[in-house]
C-alpha cells in the first residue's frame, strides 16, 4: 500500500497443525489472491466467491517453499511502517482478526526466544527502541508509554495491575473507565500508564500481562480468547532545530476470536460473550469502512462533541477506546488469520468476507 492510504488489508494463512493432520487444504495463495478450492467452494452452501484479494495475502504453510511468510517476512509486509508512523506522530493500529486458533496471538506476540518466532508487536519494539537511542544520541528527548488492556463482556481491565487491582504504586485501579473528553479525545481513567525505556523491559511488561490475561480468564471461568487484548504505545518526542512536541499513539489488538452464532451451539454466558464479541467486532468493521472511503474518513474525528461523529464510536467499547486511532489521519492494519483446514472452511470463509468488507 502506499502511504497516502489510510487501511491495509492483508490475510495469513497458517500451516496444519496437529490436530488437523490429514484434512484436505482448502484455501491456498498466489500472489495477493487467497483461491477457495474449486470442489470445497462447489460443495459448500456458502462459498459465493472464490477468489479473495487483498493488499497482502500471506502463505505461512509451508517454511520450505520459496514464498513462505516467516513473522520476519510478516513484519516487512504489515508493521514495520508503523515505526515511522510512531515517530511522525501519527495514530496507527494493527489488528488480527480470525477465529480462534489460526494464528492471531502468534502474528502479535508469538515467543520472546527464539527471534525468528517474534511476533509483531516485539519486532516494532526492537526497531523502535533502536530509532529511539539514535534520535537520544542526536540529542532529542523521546518517551515513550505503554498500557495493556482487556475488553470481556463490555468490560475493560487493565493487564498491567494485579488482579486485586493494586497497582506497584499502591492506588487502586480496580474499574477502569473510559471518558470522553470534548477537546482531548478519548482516555481510560484509572489505567497504568507504564513508562518503559528499552526492549527488555517493555518484553517484561508484556509478558506479565499476557500472564495476567490467563489469570482473569480463569477467574471469570473464560478462555482468554474471548476477550480483546490491546496494546497501547504512546510516544512523545521533543527536541530538535525548531523545538517541536510530536506526540503519537499505536494500537496492537488481538481480538476475540470470532465465531458463527449459527454454526456454533452455545448457550447462556457463552452467548453474551459471542454475542457482545459478534457486535463489538461488527462496530469494529463500521468505523474501519468508514476510514476507508475518504467520503466518510473526514467525519471519523472523536471527542469532536457529541452527536453522530462520536457516535459511531460509542457503540462499543472496544470501537470507543480505540477511537483516536481510527480517526480520520490515521494508519491502520488489519491482518485476516487462516486456517488451512477443510474442517475450518466455514469460519475462514467468514473471515475472508469480513476482511474484504473492511476495505
Ligand atoms: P489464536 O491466537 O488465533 O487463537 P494461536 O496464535 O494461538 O491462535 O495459534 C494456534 C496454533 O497454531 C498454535 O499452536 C500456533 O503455534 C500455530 N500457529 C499459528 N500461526 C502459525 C504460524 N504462522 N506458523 C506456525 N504455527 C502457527
Ligand atoms: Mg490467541
Amino acid at each position: 500500500m502506499t502511504d497516502k492510504e489510510a487501511v491495509c488489508v492483508g490475510v495469513r494463512l497458517r500451516p496444519f497443525v496437529a490436530y488437523e493432520q490429514g484434512q484436505q487444504q482448502c484455501l491456498t495463495i498466489s500472489g495477493n489472491v487467497v483461491h477457495v478450492d474449486p470442489n470445497v467452494a462447489e460443495q459448500s452452501q456458502k462459498a459465493k466467491v472464490s477468489e479473495f484479494a487483498f493488499d497482502c495475502a500471506m502463505d505461512s504453510t509451508d517454511p520450505d517453499a520459496p514464498d513462505y511468510v516467516s513473522q520476519d517476512r510478516c513484519y516487512d509486509l504489515m508493521a514495520k511502517r508503523m515505526v515511522d508512523h510512531v515517530l511522525g506522530g501519527y495514530f496507527s493500529c494493527l489488528f488480527c482478526y480470525g477465529q480462534t486458533g489460526t494464528g492471531k496471538t502468534t502474528t502479535i506476540m508469538g515467543k520472546v526466544e527464539p527471534v525468528s518466532k517474534q511476533g509483531l508487536l516485539l519486532r516494532l519494539m526492537n526497531d523502535l527502541f533502536s530509532e529511539m537511542t539514535a534520535l537520544q544520541d542526536e540529542g532529542l528527548e523521546v518517551h515513550c508509554k505503554v498500557q495493556m488492556l482487556e475488553v470481556y463482556n463490555e468490560k475493560v481491565r487493565d493487564l498491567l495491575v494485579p488482579m486485586n487491582g493494586n497497582s506497584k504504586d499502591g492506588k487502586s485501579r480496580h474499574h477502569p473507565e473510559v471518558h470522553v473528553h470534548p477537546k482531548l479525545g478519548v482516555y481510560v481513567k484509572g489505567v497504568a500508564d507504564e513508562p518503559v525505556d528499552s526492549f527488555e523491559n517493555c518484553v517484561q511488561l508484556i509478558e506479565y500481562g499476557n500472564t495476567m490475561k490467563t489469570v482473569a480468564a480463569t477467574a471469570m471461568n473464560a478462555k482468554s480468547s474471548r476477550a480483546h487484548t490491546i496494546f497501547k504505545l504512546m510516544v512523545e518526542k521533543r527536541g530538535g532545530s525548531d523545538n517541536t512536541i510530536v506526540t503519537s499513539e499505536a494500537f496492537f489488538v488481538d481480538l476475540a476470536g470470532r465465531e458463527n452464532e449459527k454454526t456454533t451451539k452455545v448457550s447462556g454466558e457463552r452467548l453474551v460473550e459471542l454475542t457482545f464479541i459478534n457486535q463489538s467486532l461488527m462496530w469494529l468493521a463500521s468505523c474501519i469502512q468508514a476510514l476507508a472511503k475518504p467520503e466518510t474518513r473526514k467525519s471519523m474525528v472523536p471527542g469532536a462533541g457529541t452527536g453522530n461523529l462520536m457516535s459511531r464510536f460509542r457503540n462499543s467499547k472496544l470501537t470507543l477506546l480505540l477511537s483516536n486511532a481510527l480517526s480520520g489521519n490515521s494508519k491502520t492494519s488489519m491482518i485476516g488469520t487462516l486456517s488451512p483446514a477443510l474442517a475450518n472452511f466455514e469460519e475462514s470463509y467468514s473471515t475472508l468476507t469480513f476482511a474484504s468488507t473492511v476495505k
